[in-house]
């Protein structure tokens, strides 16, 4: 069955945000869009405010909320991918700097959102100088693919497991 997707496909709709609480078990917070939706029509990543209503800074602007994406990442976790990334990040000037300028995006996609002093110039996963969670860096790829290479990479290597094209819904 055709999912209702908005007009706006970044914009939530009442369907988008009771698929959320189905994903997350729990009520969404602080839903400020959909970043990414599956080729059915479903959420994948939420964008999610800088500020929950409750008054907690959320860094995590993209949060990856679809079930099959989000066990293929924690079983990438297990793996070591995530030491194996933050070495190269280290020895790869490249990589790093490519890194570094995913870290600076995604700060000015969430200022877009509004500026919370607690978390100014903090970003998510990691980022600029490590990895410490697929999650994060996936649900960054996902929505903004081509920005972040590690990112890419982790939405690569979990394809066996899970992937945006096919549907799992
Ligand atoms: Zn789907």
């Amino acid at each position: 069955m055709t999912y209702a997707v908005p007009e706006n496909p970044a914009t939530a709709s009442h369907a988008d945000l009771d698929v959320l609480a189905e994903q997350l078990g729990r009520a969404p917070r602080g839903v400020a869009g959909i970043a990414a939706r599956c080729v059915c029509g479903r959420p994948l990543v939420v964008r999610t405010l800088p500020r929950l209503p409750d008054g907690t800074p959320f860094p995590t602007t993209y949060y990856l909320t679809h079930p099959g994406a989000v066990i293929a990442a924690s079983t990438l976790e297990t793996s070591g991918l995530m030491r194996e990334m933050t070495e190269r990040l280290a020895q790869d000037e490249a990589l790093a700097a490519a890194y570094r300028a995913a870290h600076e995006s995604y700060l000015a996609d969430r200022e877009e959102l509004g500026h919370v002093e607690e978390i100014d110039g903090i970003s998510a996963g990691g980022m600029p100088t490590r990895v410490k969670c697929l999650h994060v860096l996936m649900a960054h790829a996902l929505a903004r693919p081509g920005v972040n290479p590690l990112g890419d990479e982790v939405l690569a290597l979990a394809a066996p497991m899970w992937r945006r094209d096919r549907c799992t819904c």
